[in-house]
């Protein structure tokens, strides 16, 4: 019930500038997740959900992230990514944690893995990416994470 446990997380409304970027790609809101019951970021139609916990940031250097900090929106970025590319996606309420359409292939499942990458590594480019990171840094700095381990 991936549906129900975002809905029944710690959620907030992610800063604006992150609201901009989804509306000018495509997307509608962002939403930030701070809950370990929470594995992953999720897209549910046009809505985003990044979790902004960063237990397993390190996954991400290999996508030229040099931060914490930079992990998040790279994660955001993905998820917008998917959106901009029209990947069709939501979550079902007995969802398996997947943000594809069930019963998609797993080649077409790849393919939009590789497309919402390849999205926002361009996009990593921009300055779009600082000042999202900026943003997202103004965001942690009144934020409590409990039980930080990163
Ligand atoms: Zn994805």
């Amino acid at each position: 019930m991936i549906l129900e446990t975002i809905k029944n997380s710690k959620m907030e409304i992610a800063p604006p500038l992150f609201q901009e970027f989804s509306s000018e790609h495509g997307g509608e809101a962002v939403y930030f997740i701070d809950d370990q019951a929470v594995e992953r970021s999720y897209r549910h139609g046009l809505t985003i959900y990044v979790n902004v916990r960063a237990e397993y940031w390190r996954n991400y250097i290999q996508f030229g992230v040099e931060s914490w900090e930079e992990a998040i929106v790279m994660k955001f970025l993905h998820e917008a990514g998917h959106i901009y590319c029209g990947h069709s996606g939501t979550l079902d309420e007995k969802g398996d944690g997947t943000s594809l359409s069930r019963g998609a292939s797993k080649e077409y499942q790849d393919k939009c893995e590789r497309e919402a990458w390849q999205a926002a590594i361009a996009w990593k480019q921009s300055r779009s990416f600082e000042d999202l990171v900026c943003a997202f840094k103004d965001w942690v700095s009144t934020h409590h994470y409990k039980n930080r381990t990163w």
